[in-house]
């Protein structure tokens, strides 16, 4: 029996009904085999980055789950592909998207997997929310650096 560890999900959507997304993705995040939700933060509104288009919302979720780091990010790409894709057709627009930012203390480098994930101390959306469930994790000069990017609190 495999030891939970506490892994960190950073969610974002910014087309259809980003509130209803976000809220289907933390009910698929809750139903993952061997997987609480353990916590989630507030919604947060961001302009998006290096992008057009409608503002996101943003969230992060933290779980408990005896998944390994690669089976998570399966399953938050499986969530991704079911729940996030408007219906009109085959190639539309994708409306979620869901990052593995922390898996415990792991450090992992794979063609597939980077953990932590590569920008998540660049991001005020990722930062933010962070903030009110692991203030451990993001300390203020962190919050400073990216001051400058618009992230409030929806
Ligand atoms: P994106 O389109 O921005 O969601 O990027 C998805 C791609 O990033 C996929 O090919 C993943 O395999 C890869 N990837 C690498 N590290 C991570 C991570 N920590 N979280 C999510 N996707 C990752």
């Amino acid at each position: 029996m495999r030891v939970p560890v506490t892994a960190y999900v950073g969610l974002g959507a910014n087309l259809g009904e980003p509130a209803a997304a976000l809220a289907r993705a933390c009910a698929a995040l809750a139903a993952l085999p061997g997987t609480t939700l353990a916590a989630r933060s507030s919604l947060w509104r961001s302009a998006p980055v290096d992008a057009g288009g409608p503002d996101y919302l943003n969230a992060v979720a933290q779980l408990r789950t005896t998944l390994t780091a690669p089976a998570l990010l399966a399953a938050l790409q499986a969530i991704e592909q079911a729940g996030g894709r408007t219906r009109p057709h085959p190639n539309a627009p994708r409306t979620l998207d869901l990052d593995l930012l922390l898996y415990g203390d792991a450090a992992i480098a794979s063609p597939r997997l980077t953990v932590p994930h590569p920008r998540w101390r660049e991001r005020a959306f990722v930062l933010r929310p962070l903030q009110e469930l692991a203030p451990q994790l993001v300390g203020a000069a962190m919050l400073d650096a990216v001051a400058a990017q618009r992230c409030e609190r929806a």
